[in-house]
């Protein structure tokens, strides 16, 4: 079976660091390679040699449930050698560590480095400073998520057909998200209209430069949507309390069966997870049938296929496909 790569253009970055990095083409262009994959790995044969030879190690200083696993799934599905290398970061100093970090992944030449820090930018000093490498970003403190984004777009597009011209509401802890600004900047890039909802405090100051409509009030921003996303309540990277109680941050911020009769009857309910349910989001809604979470989770994999496969057709000259003899 052959590699998607030979049906689409090259993708143009060494790196995956984050979307505001991609152009509409290059996102367009990753999530055609990850449709394609979402296309095979429901055949029953699903392991491929594409990246046989290569090392992939996963990196993560921030524990991960479902990211880790998905970027673990896509490489071993591809046939690469993964590796995962969980960092307890909270003795050392971040600085160090990375740089520490860096000249020991050198010495085992990886192919493919998968990384997860609290600190925003962090993965992109690591990228600068690890050799003859491809990097992924899989989420860099409250900055950008680009995984993410990707796997919430071909989920839109897979249900919805397109996502130019659709109405997507992120509700939440916008500041704190770095799926939110992943999610913004993609869904605007792809011609998408996005509307971010929170109260003042989880709301960043200059959002609104970001070419999104701001809502305080939940009822507004949501009304006439096609898509809902939420966002948990990201208490790790808060530093006092900027909510008065998860009882009242669920009245007026969340997501239950009310409002979302004020979207269109066919919008889709989204969460990235981990969900804190009776805090962001109902039971009955997250488990009902406009939720497409489950949905998100089986892209996630597809996408990362096409992100370690498209980073791995750029290296050493582009010679994977050829070299597995897919
Ligand atoms: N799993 C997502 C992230 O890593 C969302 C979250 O943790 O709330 O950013």
């Amino acid at each position: 079976m052959t590699s998607p790569a030979a049906e689409f253009d090259p993708f143009s970055k060494p790196h995956l660091l984050g979307i505001s990095d991609l152009s509409a083409f290059d996102i367009e262009n990753l999530l055609d390679r990850a449709n394609a994959w979402a296309e095979r790995n429901a055949l029953p044969d699903n392991k491929h040699a594409i990246l046989r030879g290569r090392t992939q190690i996963n990196l993560f200083f921030e524990s991960s449930t479902r990211t880790q696993s998905s970027f673990e799934i896509a490489g071993k599905r591809l046939g690469a050698d993964v590796m995962n290398m969980s960092v307890a970061s909270s003795s050392v100093k971040k600085g160090e560590t990375l740089l520490d970090t860096a000249v020991t992944l050198n010495a085992m030449r990886p192919d493919l480095l998968v990384v997860r820090h609290s600190g925003s930018g962090a993965v992109e000093l690591l990228a600068r400073k690890v050799a003859n490498c491809a990097v992924v970003n899989a989420g860099d403190g409250s900055h950008e998520h680009p995984t993410q984004a990707l796997l919430d777009a071909l989920t839109i597009r897979r249900r919805k057909g397109r996502i130019q011209g659709l109405k997507v509401a992120i509700c939440g802890d916008i500041a704190h998200s770095r799926v939110a600004r992943s999610n913004i900047l993609s869904l605007a890039a792809l011609g998408a209209q996005v509307n971010v909802v929170a109260p003042s405090t989880l709301m960043p100051t200059a959002i609104d430069r970001m070419g999104v409509n701001v809502f305080r009030n939940m009822d507004e921003g949501v009304e006439g949507c096609d898509v809902i996303m939420m966002l948990r309540l990201q208490r790790e990277r808060m530093s006092g309390a900027f909510v008065p109680s998860s009882r009242e941050f669920f009245h007026y911020y969340g997501l239950d069966s009310r409002r979302l009769a004020l979207a269109k009857p066919d919008a889709l309910v989204m969460h990235p997870g981990p969900m804190n349910r009776g805090v962001e989001i109902d039971s009955v809604v997250a488990d009902g049938t406009q939720s497409v979470i489950r949905d998100q989770v089986e892209m996630g994999v597809a996408v990362r296929m096409a992100v370690l496969e498209a980073l791995a057709d750029n290296l050493h000259g582009g010679d994977n496909v050829k070299a597995a003899g897919a």
